[in-house]
């Protein structure tokens, strides 16, 4: 396996970094102990955290990929860190919704756990100055994010993964409520999935108790987020 090490830091997000490595075409991402909500203003630091977002995201892209989902997952470097594939970022963020929760159930005025007749699919402009609003077809291919068969692709894919991730976390006793996911354009203009897969991006409820094991912890305070992030993990190792 080749030797790849980080180079050049590309990105210091919140809670990643991603580096340039000695191969053009790929990037080391790491994972910071780092948790912030609602646009930055709540942050705090969790040691370990990283490390399950990390481990997580490299279980699920894996998994993925064996299901004919192409993704950016190369494999794990280090508890923190992961190889990837190198994209460049499709601004729209696409949230997949399974039952009603946060900012969909106070839209539509529908109670929490309520669940959802069908599957839901929202595109939304990756935008942290306009609050990522929601898009349709239209506006994002008048905005230059893709074209209409592009975005067909993407939807039909989230859709596929969303299958996929359903059962997944239910046989591992968890609702896979909603998430949202990322997709990027390799240099050969192919459309991948990208940026992480992990309790930071997904709503996931104890599927007995309904107990949430998920980021909301941190930003409403329902206890030690960690505790969250590491019985997902333990669930979905098993
Ligand atoms: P909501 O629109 O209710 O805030 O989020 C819907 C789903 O997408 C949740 O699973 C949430 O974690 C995820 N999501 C949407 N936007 C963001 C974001 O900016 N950051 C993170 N970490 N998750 C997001």
């Amino acid at each position: 396996m080749e030797n790849l090490s980080k180079t050049e830091l590309l990105y210091d997000g919140n809670e990643k970094q991603i580096y340039a490595t000695q191969d053009p075409d790929k990037v080391i991402i790491r994972y910071k102990d780092v948790t912030t909500a609602y646009k930055n203003i709540k942050r705090a630091r969790f040691e370990g955290i990283g490390a399950y977002n990390n481990k997580i995201s490299a279980m699920l892209f894996e998994e993925l990929g064996k299901e004919g989902i192409d993704n950016h997952f190369i494999r794990l470097v280090s508890d923190t860190e992961q190889l990837c594939r190198k994209i460049v970022w499709i601004n729209i963020v696409v949230v997949v919704h399974n039952w009603f929760a946060g900012s969909l159930a106070r839209r539509l005025n529908i109670a929490e756990g309520v669940k959802c007749p069908n599957v839901i699919v929202d595109f939304r402009y990756n935008s942290d100055e306009l609050d990522d609003p929601l898009i349709n077809d239209d506006q994002a291919v008048a905005l230059g994010l893709a074209s209409y068969e592009e975005l067909k692709f993407i939807d039909a894919t989230s859709r596929k993964i969303n299958e996929i991730l359903l059962k997944r976390f239910s046989d591992a006793g968890i609702k896979l409520v909603d998430f949202k996911i990322e997709f990027g354009r390799t240099a050969d203009g192919q459309i991948i999935l990208s940026d992480e897969l992990s309790p930071d991006r997904c709503r996931l409820w104890d599927a007995e108790t309904g107990k949430k094991l998920d980021k909301d912890r941190f930003r409403q305070d329902l206890g030690y987020i960690v505790d969250g992030y590491k019985e997902v993990y333990e669930r979905l190792k098993k």
